[in-house]
């Protein structure tokens, strides 16, 4: 493989892909590339649908193969909302700041032990022939308030287990280490490796 596109915008996902991806020998372009390429809708009902209905669209349009990310946060008190919605969460025109606020409301005067959460990450690569899939979940709980001022999202309210720490408070190789992206990722890495792409 000698091009990679990153079916995204988002700045946050761009860079942790690239930095996991920098050694590959692997050209990696992504949304920003391609700003000609319209805001994708995430009509689907799942995970994969989201990154599928991404990479497709990248792929349909540049003929280079294209890998689409659909992440999210299922937090257990709230059944596993925000899920497939976490960018959505705040409704129209939420912000990473809008959506963490939210779910910190939602969680306000729950004890830390009813705290729990998962982060989930799906990774579709798409070249026009059957998608190839990789999952990687990261369980943790949800800080009482904000913490740190690295990473995106929702790091600065997530505690991975066996952590004080937020993803927001760690460095970002530390964060790729345990994380639901970083485990998907080092999946796509393995079958790049093993298929010789
Ligand atoms: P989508 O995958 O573009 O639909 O967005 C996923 C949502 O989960 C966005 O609100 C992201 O900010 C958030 N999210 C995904 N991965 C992470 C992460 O690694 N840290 C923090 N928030 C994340």
């Amino acid at each position: 493989m000698k091009d990679l596109i990153i079916a995204s915008r988002n700045e946050g996902k761009i860079s942790e892909i690239k930095e996991i991806l920098q050694d590959s020998g692997i050209n990696i372009l992504s949304g920003r590339d391609f700003q000609e390429i319209k805001d994708i809708a995430e009509t689907g009902d799942s995970y994969f649908e989201n990154a599928f209905i991404k990479a497709k669209v990248f792929w349909e349009y540049t003929g280079i193969t294209s890998l689409g990310d659909d992440s999210g946060l299922e937090v257990n008190i709230l059944n596993g909302k925000p899920g497939i919605f976490s960018a959505r969460y705040s409704g129209d025109g939420a912000t990473d700041k809008s959506n963490r606020e939210k779910l910190l409301n939602e969680l306000k005067g729950v004890t830390y032990e009813r705290r729990d959460a998962e982060f989930i990450c799906v990774l579709v690569l798409y070249d026009g022939r059957e998608p190839v899939v990789f999952e990687g979940r990261c369980k943790g709980k949800i800080a009482t308030e904000e913490r740190g001022n690295k990473g995106f999202g929702y790091d600065s309210i997530f505690i991975p287990d066996g952590f004080d720490l937020t993803f927001a408070e760690m460095e970002t190789f530390q964060k790729q280490l345990i994380s639901h992206r970083g485990k998907a990722l080092d999946a796509l890495v393995q079958h790049i490796k093993s298929k010789n792409l």
